[in-house]
């Protein structure tokens, strides 16, 4: 038997409509689990109340409630829910009602209760769900079990509260545990993306976007044959449509191209995705539920076609910090110093260049550079925080190995001031930052020079 995970993000999710669709995509899918987003802008929602809760806004803070829980209510009479549902929704409000008066009562918004709260939207959003597929399989007369699967249970992770990571072995054993019934075919579950569970039992989350990298960690512990992400674009475009409308569909992509774009922006998916995928060799597709019949994307270690340049991505808000200091001349260790400060403060860096005096490096957000990192750095050498920039990114193959690309590139952007660029390290990538005003132009023209 075939088993399939299938993945709805929030848009797929928007209202009763978006679900029943949704739920038709996977009866003709054949899912064998369904992993499903909150609501389309509830995980905004949510993150807003705590703010607000914190902040002492009691006023804003009901009225936002209220708006989250009429928007599901409505959804749950548009399905007629049923009664079982109907009270798992209610004690799921009322929960949300606590944990916004508790940050509000505290003025504090911890890491740890923010998970809880977030993970709110998921577990509404799931509950729905199934009431969705248990009304599409019985038109359709499919005798199969629906059943709500806490995805807890099986989603362990550390304690990192906001960005959580998966304890792999341990999900493997608890999806070959606790889903004989999926498994065997018996059984269709629905459950949450996004949301997780330390080994002591609190409630943790996997990041912003990160209902795919569940669907990913689900498709791995059950030995998947295919992963599917079904989404509100017709596949992975050659770059953002919103930034390119005329953006083409890629039929077919690379593991090591897809982790590329997205890791450096192409929200369709989330970076870490691909990592089960890879390790299990699990294809991926990307579609549209809103148009299930065009053929979406394939995302697999083996493509037919190779180009040079396939896609581009842009990534907003990035900081450039450069360190520099004579003392790195013709001295070792240098580097390692810098790095070790930067992991010790558990920051990612994205991109990296160095001369022989100064080492520069992207990061994602301007956040992320607290007080005591630039201290830190600023003992061992001469440091400049640039923000507001973007990262534009070319993806494709042999990259580092052709003549001429950068001159192609960079001749139809001569009226941009180039901050950084990183060629050579990749086969795959060849990226540099501009400044954020100028990102989507670069991306337009690039696209005119390289794809259409
Ligand atoms: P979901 O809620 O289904 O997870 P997301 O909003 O996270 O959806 O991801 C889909 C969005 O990703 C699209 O609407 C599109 O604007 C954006 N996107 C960015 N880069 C690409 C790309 N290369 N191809 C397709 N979509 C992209
Ligand atoms: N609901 C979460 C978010 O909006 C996770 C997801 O949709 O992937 O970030
Ligand atoms: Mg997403």
């Amino acid at each position: 038997m075939s088993l399939v995970v299938s993945k709805f993000g929030g848009t797929s999710m928007a209202d009763a409509n978006c679900m029943l669709r949704s739920s038709d995509v996977s009866l003709q899918r054949k899912s064998n689990i369904i992993v499903v987003s909150a609501t389309s802008g509830t995980t905004n929602d949510l993150i807003l109340l705590g703010d607000l809760a914190e902040k002492g806004q009691l006023t804003e803070v009901e009225a936002l409630l209220k708006k989250i829980t009429e928007r599901h209510t409505q959804i749950a009479k548009e399905l007629s829910a049923d009664e079982q549902t109907t009270t798992h929704l209610q004690e799921l409000f009322s929960e949300l009602d606590s944990i916004a008066r508790g940050i509000f009562l505290l003025r504090d918004c911890s890491a740890k209760a923010k998970d809880v709260l977030m993970s709110l939207g998921e577990r509404m959003s799931s509950a729905l769900f199934v009431v969705a597929l248990r009304q599409v399989f019985k038109k359709q007369n499919h005798k199969t079990k629906v059943g709500l699967l806490d995805a807890r249970t099986v989603i362990k992770t550390d304690e990192q509260f906001g960005k959580a990571k998966p304890l792999f072995d341990k999900i493997i054993q608890l999806c070959k545990e606790n889903l004989q019934d999926c498994i065997k075919g018996e059984t269709v579950y629905v459950t949450q993306g996004f949301i997780g569970q330390t080994l002591n039992g609190s409630t943790t989350t996997l990041g912003r976007g990160g209902s795919d990298y569940s669907a990913a960690l689900f498709a791995e512990g059950i030995s998947a044959n295919t992963l599917e992400i079904w989404t509100d674009v017709a596949g992975v475009a050659t770059t953002d449509p919103r930034i390119c409308p005329d953006a083409v569909v890629i039929d077919e992509i690379s593991f090591k191209e897809m982790s590329e774009l997205a890791t450096f922006g192409a929200k369709v998916l989330h970076p870490a995705t691909l990592l089960p995928a890879i390790r299990s060799h699990i294809p991926v597709l990307v579609a549209s539920s809103f148009e299930p019949q065009k053929a979406g994307t394939w995302v697999r270690k083996e493509v037919k076609n190779s180009p040079l340049i396939r896609a581009m991505a842009l990534r907003k808000n990035q900081t450039l910090v450069t360190v520099s200091t004579p003392e790195m001349l013709h001295t070792h260790g240098f580097l390692f110093q810098i790095f070790k400060i930067f992991n010790d403060h558990k920051i990612s860096i994205d991109a990296i260049t160095t001369s022989e005096i100064s080492v520069s490096v992207t990061l994602d957000n301007a956040d992320s550079l607290n007080k005591s990192l630039l201290e830190e750095l600023g003992k061992v050498a001469d440091v400049q925080v640039e923000k507001n920039l973007s990262l534009v990114s070319l993806i494709g193959n042999n990259i580092n190995h052709t003549p001429g690309l950068a001159m192609k590139i960079f001749e139809v952007i001569t009226d941009v001031n180039v901050r950084m660029i990183c060629y050579g390290a990749s086969r795959h990538n060849f990226c540099f930052l501009v400044d954020e005003a100028k990102g989507a132009e670069v991306i337009q023209k690039l696209h005119r020079q390289f794809i259409t």
